[in-house]
């Protein structure tokens, strides 16, 4: 039986995660699960799944968790620091589906542990991606891709020689308001920008997705999980979701991953890896698809792109600068305390006053990682603040 964890397990990665364990129970122990909020459904899969622990993100839930769990022999805990002990449980295979910079740590303590991480939480990457990939190769452990687009990338790099790849595009769906003129887009309100055409997702993703957020952060993920040059990377919408990367190659092939949107399939295809076992989605009809369209994702209607080229191309920390902007901007959305197109500037605005005072290009080491997140989640609280 493999042993497997799921942090972030009481979200849409988590809940898809768990469906296809069910589908295979009597393969897997299920070592321990994560969330954050939602007791209710943490406990109820707790027990479903027979795990060793649960845990809860917050503090303040604990003693809900514990009495949730009364008398069925699973272990309650709580905390930052909980989740990190759970990722050090010896396991084979672990899923890190935490939304947000929140993922990093766990993540990291279980590659320490040599576990295959499957990796979901992109923020990890973008904030740490250097850090991640090198604790993931001085312990022997793999990263596995769990985002669609990096998935595809992924399986179309299978047997192929990295040299003789020329250029990497992702697509994008273009998120909720991908046919809206930009004049309207600063009045949207937070439920437009959080229903997606095409996935069924969790909030914050959702709306990552209408500012194309998701996407910079996606070109960035990119570059760090691949090695390729940010000039090799592009995004393309595609509004059917249907074709999630491709790749192109120097004798000019271009291969493409077609496959439904449901992310059980990138979820699947990491947890059988390197085999490829039956998934439960839908199979495409070509015939009744028609045809793929694209366009240009365009940086000045999107500036959130523009800012992501310029990670990469500064690279150090400038991602955990970025994510960390990203993330209070995204709050302040939400918390209704900003617009929706104040979102990108307010990461700009971090990102050049960090750039003035800091050195961002200094070691992507733990230590500097943190500091540089705090910070930019500081000063975009002031830019914000600002704001009249
Ligand atoms: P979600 O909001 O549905 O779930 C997030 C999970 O993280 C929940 O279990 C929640 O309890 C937990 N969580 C939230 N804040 C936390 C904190 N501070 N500390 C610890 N745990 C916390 O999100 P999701 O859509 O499942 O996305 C999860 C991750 O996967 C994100 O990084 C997202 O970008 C990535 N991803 C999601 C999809 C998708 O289809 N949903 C696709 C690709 C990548
Ligand atoms: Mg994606």
């Amino acid at each position: 039986m493999r042993r497997v964890t799921i942090f972030g397990a009481t979200g849409s990665i988590g809940q898809n995660t768990i469906d296809l364990i069910k589908r295979d129970r009597d393969a897997y122990d299920v070592v321990g699960l994560t969330g954050a909020g939602n007791i209710a459904q943490l406990a109820a899969d707790a027990r479903d799944l027979n795990v060793e622990v649960a845990v809860t993100a917050d503090e303040s839930r604990y003693s809900e968790l514990k009495d949730a769990l009364a008398g069925t022999g699973i272990e309650a805990a709580a905390g930052a620091g909980a989740l990190v002990d759970l990722a050090a449980r010896p396991a084979d295979w672990t899923m890190s589906s935490i939304v947000g910079a929140a993922g990093l740590l766990p993540g990291l303590e279980a590659l320490k542990h040599g576990n295959t991480l499957a990796l979901a939480n992109k923020e990890s990457l973008v904030t740490a991606g250097p850090l991640l990939m090198a604790t993931a190769k001085q312990h022997g452990a793999q990263v596995l891709p769990v985002d669609s687009e990096h998935s595809a990338v992924f399986q179309a790099l299978i047997g192929e020689d990295l040299a003789c790849v020329e250029r990497v595009i992702i697509t994008a769906s273009g998120g909720a308001f991908r046919d809206r003129p930009i004049e309207d887009l600063q009045t949207v309100t937070v439920s437009e920008a959080a229903s997606h055409p095409n996935w069924d997702m969790g909030t914050r993703i959702t709306i990552d997705s209408a500012s194309m957020f998701n996407k910079a952060l996606e070109l960035i993920e990119t570059k760090e999980y691949f090695g390729v040059s940010a000039s090799q990377i592009e995004a393309v919408i595609h509004p059917e979701s249907l074709i999630h990367a491709l790749v192109g190659f120097c004798d000019g092939a271009l291969m493409a991953h077609v496959g439904p949107p449901d992310m059980r399939h990138a979820i699947g295809f990491a947890l059988h890896y390197p085999d490829r076992k039956c998934l439960p989605v839908e199979r495409l009809d070509l015939t009744q698809i028609g045809q793929f369209t694209f366009r240009k994702a365009c940086e000045d209607r999107y500036p959130a792109l523009r800012l992501a080229r310029e990670v990469m191309d500064q690279g150090g920390l400038w991602g955990a600068a970025f994510n960390a902007a990203k993330e209070q901007a995204l709050d302040a959305f939400i918390a209704e305390d900003i617009g929706f197109l104040t979102m990108a500037a307010i990461v700009d605005e971090t990102l050049s006053t960090l750039a003035a005072g800091q050195d961002l290009l200094a070691d992507v080491t733990l230590e500097n990682i943190l500091k540089t997140d705090q910070l930019a989640r500081t000063t975009a609280q002031e830019h914000i603040k600002s704001r009249p």
